[in-house]
């Protein structure tokens, strides 16, 4: 084919479990990004994750760099959280009870984070954020919060709420449906900005309850921010009496086990989990020192429940995943794998003159379409960026490479991501640069 492009993948099977779909679902997916609007195509419909590896309904085989949005550090179908949850299965599936499993993943959790000293469990990201939202809000007893453009926290209402025009300001929802007062209680600011954020504490005075971050911002591209900025957050949020909320859906148990709070040293008030926590099924967390968390309830009057929180499945889940977390050289050798991927991809780059910056931390990383050798808010992506992107991934699919279906969506390496199997996608990867930039 012309400049070494490879034929499009077959996709027939999922083309037709697609239209299928379109009939059930509005847009034929049950969340919006799977419907692969920003890239070629259309959605793959998956039939088998095992190890780092993904089947389509067509039988076409991927390397995946999704990992399901990143639950799965251990790869798929990882043996130890299948047996456990297989074995925890056999009694029962939900008993809206205690069990013992929540005791032993909470145990597993607190004993190896000292950043926290109680934890509330959820059934997803969005209900962890949102309950942490509302105990910052009881806690200190005010309504406003300040969170930053570029950071996605989750689809509850108060944090749909994108930047309005001035540096300043209360922020327009970014969804409809959201009524105006309450996007009216969030302040949205720049990332990386110092003024914007004392500005606003300035403005509202005793008024905020808190400044919620994605301490490693990864929904909007990575935005890496500066140490010595989140030290700032965590100071000014003191000196006024506000909590600081670092929203670790993403990089809990993902950068390290004590997450984002560990690897920069920094002890926010109350952190939230998701993701990771329940090795690939629905698990969300809040958690906090004693103090904050009495005011929860039962024992405070910050009322939060839920059917499935702390579902025994899940909780067996997240028990077998994490202790493999917890074995000695897991993270080393994880981030180090992934450092080595990306400063090869990079080196390839910038050999060839490509405009691409590889990000990277953890086992988190992003290509981006760029020469800024930093990117640290939501202004700073390079947008037109995303249309050599979509070529990218279609290149990349074709290559037998998953990549979540954005540019702005980071990548993830597990595991299960042996070596042998990095070569042969970096050799792929500078391949399809190649037809990028033609
Ligand atoms: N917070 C962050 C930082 C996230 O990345 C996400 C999801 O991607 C959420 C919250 C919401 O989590 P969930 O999709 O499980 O509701």
């Amino acid at each position: 084919t012309q400049y070494g492009e490879k034929p499009d993948i077959i996709r027939e099977k999922s083309a037709a479990l697609y239209e299928k779909a379109k009939s059930y679902f509005p847009g034929g997916v049950n969340s919006p990004v799977r419907a692969f609007k920003s890239v070629y195509g259309t959605p793959l419909f998956i039939e088998k994750g095992d190890g780092c590896y993904l089947w389509d309904a067509d039988g076409n085989k991927f390397v995946d760099f999704c990992a399901s949005w990143g639950p799965l550090i251990l790869g798929h179908n990882h043996p130890k959280v299948r047996e456990k949850v297989v074995e925890v299965m056999q009694n029962g599936m939900s008993f809206g009870a205690p069990t013992a499993l929540e005791n032993e993943l909470a145990e597993l959790i607190i004993s190896n984070n000292q950043y926290i000293q109680k934890i509330r469990f959820t059934s997803s990201g969005t209900e962890a954020v949102m309950s942490a939202l509302r105990l910052a809000r009881g806690v200190t007893g005010r309504d406003k919060i300040i969170k930053f453009e570029g950071c996605y926290h989750g689809h509850s209402d108060s944090l749909l709420v994108k930047a309005g025009s001035g540096l300043v300001t209360f922020g327009e929802t970014s969804s409809a449906g959201i009524p105006k007062s309450f996007a009216a209680e969030t302040i949205v600011v720049p990332l990386n900005d110092r003024d914007a954020v004392t500005k606003a504490f300035e403005q509202f005075k005793n008024e905020i309850a808190a400044v919620i971050i994605e301490p490693i911002p990864a929904n909007n591209g990575l935005l890496l921010q500066d140490k010595e900025y989140l030290e700032f957050l965590r100071e000014i949020t003191r000196s006024n009496s506000a909590l600081l909320i670092f929203d670790e859906v993403i990089s809990g148990f993902r950068v390290g086990f004590e997450g984002a709070s560990g690897y920069y040293g920094i002890q926010p008030d109350i952190i939230t989990y998701g993701k990771i926590i329940g090795g690939g099924l629905p698990v969300g967390a809040y958690a906090s020192s004693g103090e904050i968390m009495s005011h929860i309830s039962p024992e405070g009057g910050v009322y939060q429940a839920g059917t499935l929180s702390g579902n025994p499945v899940a909780m067996a889940a997240g028990i077998a995943q994490l202790t493999e977390l917890l074995k000695s050289g897991f993270y080393k050798e994880l981030n180090a794998k992934t450092a080595e991927f990306a400063e090869s991809i990079q080196r390839y780059a910038s050999a060839k003159n490509y405009k691409l910056k590889v990000f990277q931390i953890g086992s988190i990383f992003w290509i981006s379409f760029t020469d800024k050798d930093k990117i640290q808010s939501a202004d700073d992506v390079d947008a037109a960026g995303m249309e050599k992107f979509k070529v990218l991934h279609r290149e990349l699919l074709n290559r037998g490479i998953y990549f979540g279906p954005s540019g702005y969506e980071v990548g993830f390496i597990s595991s299960e991501h042996n070596k042998t199997e990095l070569e042969k996608v970096k050799r792929s990867i500078f391949e399809a640069l190649d037809i990028v930039f033609k």
